[in-house]
């Protein structure tokens, strides 16, 4: 699958082009207006904001989306290492507001998928503790040198050990397509030695019942740990995103063509859906939440470089 017009390739991270969709930016630009809003709100029609309030707020979420852009970018790699393991390749990473992409694809079977899988979610226990780590120095031996800075640090390094924990809960427990949850399920049918039509079903049966669960939980009724959503525009497009790849599963499975579905075909595929919850963008208000999904395209094209062979349309 080729670069889009919309995405702008930032840079390179181990040899792999990684590109930027440029919604991804807007949506920054949406989260960091979102997040100054209380600011001039304070200032009133006719007073002069607090600059230093402003100045504060702005780096704070800067910081945030940066760590949360490193987080993702850092998991996709996950996944293009375990890939690479099994003896595939990577064409690029896509980094866009429902999450990340790594258009990565080999010739192995569950075993290899397995792997490719896992590969990013794992990552995040190094992330965990490396924050971890900063958390307890900036406590200690750093907090005389950081001065000021210090509870700033400390507030970060606790926003991104709780990233790790949320992006690697929601990726492993909701079992969604296209988040990793998925492909672990549908792997581990395919060992077991499940048709890919029965495993495709009781993907799709895990699925809705999942999605009822998250709708309950934005509509409050249900609280579930570690990956709870509440109700904002961006975790119903998230919920009605994973529907909509479901919808496309289970008609797959109607017309028993489930072996075209990405989740089916090892040769060549985009890996890594991610869900995002792009989290709060720690504002001296604390009121302005983001979240998105980082997933990867369903059934579309993913043909990419070097690998033997490509997915049809
Ligand atoms: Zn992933």
């Amino acid at each position: 699958m080729g670069a889009s017009p919309w995405e702008l390739k930032v840079f390179e991270a181990c040899g792999i082009p990684v590109h930027v969709h440029i919604c991804l930016i807007l949506y920054f630009a949406w989260a960091l207006s979102n997040a100054e809003a209380g600011v001039k709100a304070e200032a009133g029609m006719h007073g002069l904001p607090d600059y230093s309030k402003a100045a504060s707020i702005a780096l704070r979420c800067t910081l945030g989306f940066m760590i949360l852009f490193f987080t993702i970018l850092i998991h996709e790699l996950g996944h293009c290492l375990g890939a690479k393991i099994v003896g595939g390749k990577t064409q690029r990473i896509l980094l866009w507001p429902l999450g990340g992409l790594a258009f990565c694809g080999h010739g192995g079977g569950p075993k290899s998928d397995l792997l490719v899988a896992l590969a990013g979610p794992l990552t995040h226990v190094p992330q965990w503790l490396a924050w971890r780590a900063l958390s307890v120095a900036t406590a200690g031996s750093l907090a005389i040198r950081l001065g000021t800075l210090g509870p700033v640090v400390t507030s970060l390094c606790a926003q991104a050990m709780s990233m790790q924990i949320m992006l690697a809960a929601f990726n492993l427990l909701v079992p969604c397509y296209p988040l990793d949850c998925s492909k672990i399920v549908i792997s581990l049918c395919r060992l077991a030695g499940a048709s890919a039509n029965s495993a495709a079903l009781f993907m799709c049966s895990l699925s809705v019942l999942c999605i009822f669960v998250l709708i309950a939980s934005m509509a409050g009724k249900v609280h579930i740990p570690l990956i709870a959503i509440g109700f904002h525009p961006i975790n119903v497009m998230l919920v009605c995103w994973m529907a909509y790849q479901t919808y496309q599963l289970c008609c797959q499975v109607s017309v028993n063509e489930v072996k075209s579905h990405p989740l089916f075909n090892d040769t060549c595929q985009p890996c890594g859906g991610e869900t995002l919850p792009l989290r709060q963008c720690d504002s001296a208000r604390g009121s302005i939440t983001a979240g998105g999904v980082l997933s990867r395209p369903s059934s579309s094209s993913a043909s990419c470089e070097g690998c033997p062979a490509s997915l049809p349309q």
